[in-house]
């Protein structure tokens, strides 16, 4: 990747955790960059080097984050935005241009800098790779947190996306602040999936406590996922073999399902 040495935007993802799924490139703009932006836990993941500012920030302010870095790239600074996995999957890479749209009456110069996003693996996809194929057919990524869209919408999301026999991968499934919420996602789900249909658990993947927990649906309890878990339920024909989930390419099931809830 060729960045010039005036100011510049990249928004790289740092991966699900361990350091040898940092792509190059990544590893390239972090080393040519002046300033780090993003929240506390992945700025962390930077290495200090004189020449080097580090700005870790509350996750809560992500559009402010992304205008300060555009205002550093303006003024000449070559800045890396920091996410965890991927920064396009509910991640700063969305917040950056929304902070550019915002911001292009007052400062219109800023629409013709550089900008990158260089892409990482995102947890659903390292945690498929963890227990085996889940993800292997159609699938849908869900975010579960309602600070940016109405709970209702995600009912009816997990609903639809239930019947018409998608796998699916939840990020922020379960936080402190609403305690009650996956639990209903969860009966929404046995429902919708049918309740022998399988979900998998995966907490910190790809870190040195990760821990993966399969289990059908009508065993599954709210307690199994927090903030650090992202979690995969399959479709109708997703099954074990050994110690693995995979979801074969012949969807006998779901097929048979007909697309509805009844089996
Ligand atoms: N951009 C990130 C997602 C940020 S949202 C990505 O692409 O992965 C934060 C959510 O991601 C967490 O609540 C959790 O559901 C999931 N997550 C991120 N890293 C994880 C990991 N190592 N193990 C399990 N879940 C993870």
């Amino acid at each position: 990747m060729k960045l010039s040495q005036n100011g510049w935007v990249v928004i790289a993802g740092l991966g699900p955790g361990n350091d040898a799924l940092v792509t190059q490139e990544v590893r390239d703009a972090i080393d040519e960059a002046t300033d780090i932006v993003g929240y506390i836990p992945y700025v962390k993941r930077i290495e200090p080097r004189e020449g080097l500012t580090l700005h870790a920030s509350d996750n809560r302010v992500e559009v402010d984050r992304a205008t300060h870095a555009l205002e550093m790239a303006a003024e000449g600074k070559r800045v890396v935005v920091v996410s965890s996995g991927d920064p396009g999957v509910f991640a700063m890479a969305s917040a950056v241009f929304e902070a550019l749209e915002n911001s292009a009456e007052a400062h219109p110069e800023w629409l013709d800098l550089e900008i990158k996003v260089l892409p990482g693996i995102t947890a659903m996809l390292a945690a498929a790779a963890a227990i085996g194929a889940p993800l292997g057919h159609d699938f849908a990524a869900i975010n579960l947190s309602d600070n940016l869209k109405p709970w209702s919408l995600i009912e009816k999301r997990l609903q639809l996306v239930g019947e018409a026999g998608l796998a699916m991968a939840f990020y922020n499934p379960r936080s402190k602040s609403r305690p009650h919420q996956f639990a209903r996602a969860l009966e929404i789900l046995r429902e919708a999936c049918g309740a022998e249909t399988l979900i998998t658990f995966a907490r910190d993947v790809t870190k040195p406590g990760q821990e993966l927990l399969t289990v059908p649906l009508k065993d599954a309890t709210p307690e199994m996922a927090d903030m650090r878990t992202v979690v995969i339920v399959g479709n109708r024909d997703t099954r074990r073999v050994g110690n693995y989930v995979y979801t074969p390419a012949t969807q006998l099931r779901v097929k048979r399902g007909n697309g509805t809830a009844r089996p």
